[in-house]
C-alpha cells in the first residue's frame, strides 16, 4: 500500500516538473523581428516594424500593413484626381456620393474631432489651404476679400453625411475636403489591425511622424519612439523619448511643411475661425490609444494654443501631450505625459 502511494506520488511529480518545462519552452520560445526599408507613400517616409513567431508571419504582415496604408493613399489623396476623396470633391457639391467604408468612417471620425476641439479641427479647410497655396506660388497674401469668400465655405456643419448608405453631400458650392490632418494616423491603426490579422505579435507603424505600436518588441519590452522636433534641423531632431505599448503618437509642426510669401512663413495648419496660419507652436505631440485619435488631436492642438489645447488634452481620456511653444525651448507637459517619457 505505502510502495503505491509512493509511485503515486513520484508519478504526479513527474508529471508537473514535464508540464513546467513544456510550458516554460513555450514561453521561451524565440520571437524574430523583422524591419521595412523606408517607402515613400502619403507624402511621406513609411516604416514598419513587426515582431512574430517566424520570419515568414513578419514578412507577410509587413506586406498586410503596407497594402492597408496604399489603399488609404489610393481612397484619400485629394491631389489624385483618381481617388475616391477626389470625386467627392468634385461631385458631391451637386449630388450625394457614395463612397467605401474606411473613407465614410474617417469622415465620421473627422466631424467628432471638429465637434470635441470646437472646430479647431477642421477637414472643410481645402478651400482654405488652396488659397494660401495659390497665394504662395505667387507671392503675394491673401486679401481680406479672398478669405471672406472662402469663409463661406467652411465648417462641418456643411458636410453632410448619410450613414444609410455611406454617401457623402455638401451644402455649399466650393467645399473641399482635406484629410491631411488625420488620414496618416487613420492609416496607422488600419495597418496595424492587419498586421494583428496576420500573426504579428508586436509592431510598429511610422508614417512620417504618425506613429502607432501594440504588442511588444522582440525582448517582450516596450516600444521606444523618438520624438522629433519638427523645427530644429536634422541632426538636432529628437526632442524626447517615450516608452509605450498598444498606443500612438501624432507630432504636427510648424516649420518642416510651410508656405512662403514675402520673408515670412506660413504653418500649414491653419485655424477655421481666423483663417490664418497657426505659429504659436513649434510642435505638438500627442500620446493616445489610436493613430486616428493622436493625428486629429495634434493638429487640433496646434489650432487651439498651449492653454486652450492642453485643457482639451485634460478632459479627453487616455491623451497626453508634450508641447513646445514657437519662442521657448521648454516642453510643456499634460498632467500624465511624464509616466511615458525617458529622461
Ligand atoms: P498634421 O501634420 O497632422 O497636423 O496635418 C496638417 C495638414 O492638415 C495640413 O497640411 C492640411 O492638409 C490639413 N489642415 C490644415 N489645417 C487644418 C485644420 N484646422 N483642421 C484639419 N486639417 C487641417
Ligand atoms: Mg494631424
Amino acid at each position: 500500500m505505502k510502495n503505491r502511494k509512493f509511485i503515486f506520488a513520484l508519478t504526479a511529480l513527474i508529471i508537473i516538473f514535464i508540464s513546467y518545462l513544456l510550458v516554460n519552452r513555450l514561453n521561451d520560445k524565440r520571437l524574430v523581428v523583422v524591419e521595412s526599408p523606408n517607402k515613400i507613400v502619403m507624402n511621406t517616409i513609411a516604416r514598419v516594424v513587426a515582431v512574430a513567431p517566424d520570419e515568414k508571419i513578419a514578412r507577410l504582415s509587413i506586406d498586410a500593413a503596407f497594402e492597408k496604408i496604399y489603399r488609404v493613399e489610393k481612397l484619400m489623396n485629394r491631389y489624385d484626381p483618381n481617388s475616391q476623396l477626389s470625386q467627392v470633391n468634385k461631385l458631391a457639391a451637386k449630388e450625394p456620393v457614395r463612397v467605401d467604408k474606411e473613407l465614410f468612417d474617417i469622415l465620421q471620425q473627422s466631424v467628432y474631432y471638429s465637434k470635441l476641439s470646437d472646430g479647431a479641427f477642421d477637414i472643410t479647410v481645402g478651400p482654405l489651404v488652396d488659397l494660401w497655396r495659390k497665394c504662395a506660388e505667387a507671392n503675394s497674401m491673401p486679401t481680406d476679400e479672398q478669405l471672406a469668400e472662402v469663409k463661406k465655405i467652411i465648417g462641418c456643419d456643411k458636410l453632410l453625411l448619410d450613414a444609410n448608405d455611406f454617401s457623402v453631400k455638401f451644402a455649399a458650392k466650393g467645399m473641399k475636403l482635406d484629410l491631411g490632418g488625420i488620414a496618416k494616423g487613420f492609416a496607422v491603426d488600419l495597418a496595424a489591425g492587419e498586421m494583428k490579422k496576420a500573426g504579428a505579435v508586436g509592431g510598429l507603424i511610422d508614417l512620417g511622424g504618425q506613429i502607432g505600436c501594440f504588442g511588444t518588441t522582440e525582448k517582450k519590452g516596450k516600444w521606444i519612439v523618438g520624438v522629433r522636433n519638427p523645427a530644429k534641423s536634422e541632426d538636432n531632431k529628437i526632442i524626447a523619448r517615450l516608452t509605450l505599448s498598444d498606443a500612438a503618437v501624432s507630432t504636427s509642426g510648424n516649420y518642416e511643411r510651410f508656405y512662403k510669401i514675402g520673408d515670412n512663413r506660413f504653418s500649414h495648419i491653419f485655424n477655421p475661425a481666423t483663417e490664418k496660419s497657426t505659429d504659436q507652436l513649434s510642435s505638438v505631440t500627442i500620446i493616445a490609444l489610436n493613430g486616428t485619435e493622436a493625428d486629429a488631436l495634434s493638429t487640433a492642438v496646434s489650432v487651439m494654443g498651449a492653454e486652450k489645447g492642453l485643457e482639451l488634452i485634460e478632459k479627453t481620456e487616455n491623451t497626453e501631450a508634450v508641447i513646445i511653444k514657437a519662442d521657448s525651448q521648454d516642453l510643456i507637459k499634460s498632467s500624465g505625459a511624464q509616466q511615458y517619457l525617458i529622461e
